[in-house]
């Protein structure tokens, strides 16, 4: 194992900003992360978990040291006649596993086709799209505690999930080397295209589903074209999350904005402000964070080197030699603009380092 100073992290976000960690070093098996705790630069440094770097801005070097996962392995591990249980390591990429899942016909990933990233970050932020949660698979999360290098499974419950959340980016964030997940798969067809854009899609186009293969192919369509590439334009995907309001929240807008898009869902976790957070039972209604921001002119603005995508007003865009600091500068802009229209805080889905 070997430790690396003075690391460029330019390839290693998908922001592509240009920064330095003081030293950086790869897990490819378990053996390196328990022979990493007795070093030296473990011991003395802070440390940050890193993945793709998807969801994440660099906004400083960072004086400490960075583990990046590369643990490797998708295996099935056990199975009955409806589902399947596949273990897959933390390093894998998060879109190989949807790929190996819907060659093999199980149900249950195909909605997350074509989320960046790996699949140790993946119960991070319970990653969700297209009306499906990493939480709705996962069965069990390894990991391994900083403290005493002791391994802890962790259930799904445990993993108290949330909207965009989990107890790891929460009570123990930074505090488990996350190196495996664990995920229940069905064998059956069980497929989930309620979520409206996606039907939308499918009505229009007549497409009809007949694997998950398709619904993954079909979602990878749509992203790719919604989406930007972060190849090619520096970005994290949403930078927001999007806005949970009560009913009387709802009614105040919608006075002056009839046309506000909402959506209600029972149960959410409520990421609000506490000026918002007057609960109702647990009635939160969605206000897609897009709409407000459109709604402020922010839409496909350009501001120097960094800009708010032209197709998807949650993502911030780095045109070229952005700099962390200058992507905050204009998120900060945003989330005051929104504020002083709407009286909304936005929340950052981003991490910010
Ligand atoms: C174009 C684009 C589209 C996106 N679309 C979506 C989407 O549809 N839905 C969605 O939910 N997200 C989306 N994202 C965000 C991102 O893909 C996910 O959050 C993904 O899970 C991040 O994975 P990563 O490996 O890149 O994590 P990183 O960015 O490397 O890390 C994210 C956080 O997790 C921690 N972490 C990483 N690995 C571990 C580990 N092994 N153990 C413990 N902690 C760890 C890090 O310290 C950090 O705090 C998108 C991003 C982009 C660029």
């Amino acid at each position: 194992m070997q430790t690396l100073k003075d690391f460029d992290l330019t390839d290693y976000n998908t922001f592509g900003i240009n920064a330095k960690a003081k030293f950086l070093v790869e897990i490819n098996k378990e053996a390196d992360f328990l022979e990493l705790l007795e070093t030296t630069e473990y011991k003395n440094n802070q440390k940050l978990f890193l993945g793709g770097g998807s969801n994440m801005l660099l906004v400083k070097d960072f004086d400490g040291l960075i583990v990046l996962n590369k643990l490797k392995g998708i295996e099935i591990i056990k199975e009955d006649e409806e589902n399947v249980w596949v273990k897959a390591m933390g390093g894998e990429i998060w879109n190989d596993l949807v790929l190996f899942s819907v060659e093999k016909g199980f149900w249950g990933l195909e909605n997350l086709s074509l989320v960046p990233g790996t699949v140790g970050a993946s119960p991070v932020q319970n990653i969700g799209a297209y009306g499906s949660e990493a939480k709705d698979t996962i069965f069990e999360v390894e990991a391994i505690d900083i403290k005493n290098a002791g391994k802890k499974v962790f259930t799904n419950k445990e993993c108290e999930f949330g909207y965009r959340d989990s107890i790891f980016k929460n009570k123990l964030k930074g505090k488990y080397f996350i190196i495996a997940v664990i995920f229940k798969l069905s064998k059956k067809q069980n497929k989930n295209v309620n979520y409206r854009a996606l039907q939308e899609y499918l009505d229009e186009n007549k497409l009809e589903i007949k694997s998950s293969g398709d619904v993954a192919r079909i979602i990878a369509e749509i992203r790719e074209s919604k989406l930007p590439n972060p190849k090619i334009l520096g970005n994290a995907g949403s930078f927001f999350k999007n806005v949970y309001v009560d009913i009387d929240k709802l009614l105040e807008i919608e006075l002056l904005y009839p046309d506000v898009p909402c959506f209600e869902e029972e149960n959410r976790t409520s990421p609000l402000t506490p000026l918002l957070n007057k609960e109702r039972g647990n009635q939160t209604i969605k206000i897609p964070t897009a709409w407000l921001i459109e709604k402020c002119g922010w839409k496909g603005k350009r501001v120097g080197n960094v800009g708010v995508h032209i197709k998807q007003s949650l993502v911030l865009v780095n045109y070229g030699g952005a700099t962390g600091a200058e992507v905050l500068d204009l998120a900060n802009k945003i989330i005051d603009s929104v504020d002083q229209k709407f009286g909304i805080k936005l929340t950052l889905e981003v991490n910010l380092i």
